[in-house]
């Protein structure tokens, strides 16, 4: 109590100093002369008005609106904690969105081995129901959200009696590119651009990977990286035959390692739409950071041909962003697969992922005819997303 009021005084002799100073003396309000004009945010949706306009045409306002309104999470469930989280979860009316899929487009489901909710691989047809594709979806990876419409915050993950954390929140949205890249048991996986570690830790969920490199040129960012594998994997499973981190320039992979990996995820920079309209720290659109804004497509370029060249004969490549652009999207895809070709003698085939986005169209706004790849577009009633994929195989 004394302390409070030692306080007050104290604050009410700082406000009389100031009126006691001549007005002549005062210095000016530092944020008057400091106040950026404009905003790195607004900058970015000045942008994205230009071009999504055009790009995304009637579904803009209401991507829009969706990108300026507070995203929705999942919690990716972590395997190995045994927290006991579901039920917890369950009963606050959350569900797993991918086993929870729907399954009316899977008209030829029934040979094999692939019963929705069962503990086997599901493969996935083709819509023309003939020829199965290679996406087969692991069924250990677990995303529990809340139901479209309800903006119910999860909670901070808890350890567990050997401290693992028992799951970690992220976009929903971004565990389809790991569900997309189909892992099977004994591939080999490449993470090239990996921090701070979301995808990877789906990636591990799966329990299928025999080894898998983890890249991230930034070194700062491959710490943060670290710390999530620490704090949800046990050390047995972060062994040096299992896993390993580099910090390398991804977009010399194609040098050091070519013709070697089963999957290659290939989740680049972009201009992290979401981010860039929210924070104006670190933000991709302050004026300072132009030139690196305008080379992002020529980097996203030569990260996913350097994917492609460490891919193995028949491998496959997941190229993700989570930004709407075309250009650093639709555009790098096509000009991948036309340097592949020309400069690297690979031939690739797009895996359609269409049968992804029928599974999984009660959980996410899909953009529609899209040409190449498939986008999750934000929406008020699932606010995920942006996020796009597009899935290669290498046949040379
Ligand atoms: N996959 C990550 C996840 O799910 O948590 C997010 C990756 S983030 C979209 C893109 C990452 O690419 C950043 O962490 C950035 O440091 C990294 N990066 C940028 N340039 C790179 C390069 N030349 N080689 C490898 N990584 C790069």
């Amino acid at each position: 109590m004394a302390l409070m009021l030692d306080c007050r005084l104290l604050l009410r002799k700082v406000k009389d100093l100031r009126s006691l100073t001549p007005r002549r003396n005062r210095v000016k309000e530092k944020w008057a002369a400091t106040r950026v004009k404009h905003p790195p945010t607004h900058l970015a949706l000045q942008h994205f008005d230009v071009t999504y306009n055009v790009q995304l045409g009637k579904i803009w306002p209401s991507v829009r609106v969706a990108l300026l309104s507070e995203r929705k999470y999942g919690a990716l469930l972590n395997c190995f904690s045994n927290h006991g989280i579901v039920e917890d979860l369950q009963s606050q009316g959350c569900r797993d969105f991918i086993s929870d899929r729907h399954v009316e487009d899977e008209p030829l489901r029934t040979n094999q081995n692939s019963e929705i909710g069962c503990d086997e691989e599901s493969t996935v047809f083709d819509s023309d129901g003939q020829q199965p594709t290679a996406l087969r979806l692991s069924p250990n990876i677990k995303c529990l959200v809340f139901p479209r419409g309800d903006v119910t915050r999860f909670k901070p993950a808890r350890p567990d009696m050997c401290g693992m954390l028992s799951y970690y929140l992220m976009d929903a949205a971004s565990v389809l590119p790991c569900l997309a890249l189909g892992v099977q048991d004994g591939h080999n996986v490449l993470d090239l651009c990996a921090a701070p570690g979301g995808k990877t830790l789906a990636l591990l969920q799966t329990q299928s990977i025999r080894f898998l490199c983890v890249n991230d040129t930034s070194v700062s960012r491959t710490l943060r990286l670290r710390k999530v594998l620490n704090s949800y994997v046990p050390k047995e499973f972060l062994t040096n035959e299992k896993l390993r981190i580099t910090s390398f320039d991804g977009t010399k992979w194609g040098e050091i390692e070519r013709n070697t990996f089963d999957r290659v995820l290939v989740d680049v920079p972009c201009t992290t739409d979401r981010h860039s309209l929210m924070e104006d720290d670190n933000n991709i659109f302050s004026k300072n950071r132009t030139g690196e804004r305008r080379r992002l497509p020529q980097l996203q370029l030569e990260l996913l041909v350097a994917g492609i060249q460490a891919a193995c004969l028949g491998g496959e490549i997941l190229y993700s962003t989570c930004t709407l652009s075309q250009s650093q999207n639709q555009s790098v895809v096509e000009q991948a697969i036309y340097v592949a070709r020309e400069n690297h003698d690979i031939n690739l085939q797009v895996v359609s992922l269409r049968p992804l986005t029928q599974m999984f169209r009660n959980t996410f706004h899909f953009a529609p005819d899209l040409h190449l790849g498939e986008m999750v577009v934000p929406h008020l009633a699932s606010n995920f997303g942006p996020i796009y994929m597009c899935k290669l195989k290498r046949l040379t």
